[in-house]
């Protein structure tokens, strides 16, 4: 039996109306991730990387296609469905880090499984756990201000999977690192990939990471193809 891919792209449509012409973003894109894969995207800017994150995040909604998170399509959901279904099942990855900056790390990392409904103190433990992996900690106490590039950037990925998503989306997560820390940030998201058995997207210009990952896919004239690095 074919395992459930765990994010699924089935003949995404995204077109944006450019004063009297109509651009085509995706068109009929497709793409299968499955558990604990982790897949580059690499494309030149502007050709709809964010785009695509942000549909496959459900942050926007497709002109046509579908999303299918785990099994289950989301093109019927209403706005409310389409929030719960994004805040139980997959988390992103800027490049800005978005933490709130008037909370500590450790409650940057609390705050979404608490709005899932969980108790402060099992919160508490498990953003304790995840900084600890992504050895933060000793730094739980910090805000966002008082930590490095690298430092915040480990934070917001500890956050993205805080509760346990299906799906990881990350948009040039280590663009704005200096190589080293960017391939410090980029082992520990893999550890953590590997370890949880999210299945990420991750859209990177760095070729380097990207020949780590599993496969790498671009986007050609609207469409998800393989790609070599
Ligand atoms: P990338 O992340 O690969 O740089 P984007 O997904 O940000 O690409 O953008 C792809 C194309 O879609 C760009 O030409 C951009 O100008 C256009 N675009 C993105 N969002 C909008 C929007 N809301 N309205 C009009 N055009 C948009
Ligand atoms: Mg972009």
């Amino acid at each position: 039996m074919m395992q459930t891919a765990s994010l699924r792209l089935e003949r995404v449509e995204r077109h944006f109306l450019q004063g009297e012409s109509r651009l085509t973003i995706l068109d009929q894109a497709d793409l299968a991730i499955s558990p604990g894969e982790m897949v580059a995207l690499v494309a030149p800017s502007g050709s709809g990387k964010s785009t695509l994150l942000h549909i496959a995040g459900l942050l926007e909604r497709p002109d046509g296609g579908d999303v299918v998170v785990n099994g289950q399509s989301c093109g019927a959901l209403d706005d409310a469905g389409r929030t719960a279904m994004r805040r139980a099942a997959i988390g992103f990855v800027y490049q800005f880090h978005h933490l709130l900056p008037e909370f500590t790390a450790l409650e940057n990392v609390m705050l979404p499984q608490m709005i899932g409904g969980l108790k402060r103190d099992v919160a508490a433990e498990r953003a304790h756990a995840l900084l600890d992996y992504m050895r933060l900690g000793h730094r739980t106490k910090h805000r966002p201000s008082e930590l490095s590039g690298g430092e915040q950037q480990r934070v917001a990925i500890a956050r993205a999977v805080a509760n346990n998503p299906f799906v990881l989306l990350a948009d040039e997560p280590t663009g704005n690192l200096d190589p080293t820390t960017s391939n410090y940030v980029f082992d520990a998201m893999t550890a953590l990939v590997r370890q949880s058995g999210v299945a990420a997207l991750i859209a990177t210009h760095n070729h380097d990471l990207a020949r780590r990952m599993d496969r790498a896919v671009t986007l050609q004239d609207g469409k998800i193809l393989p790609h070599t690095l």
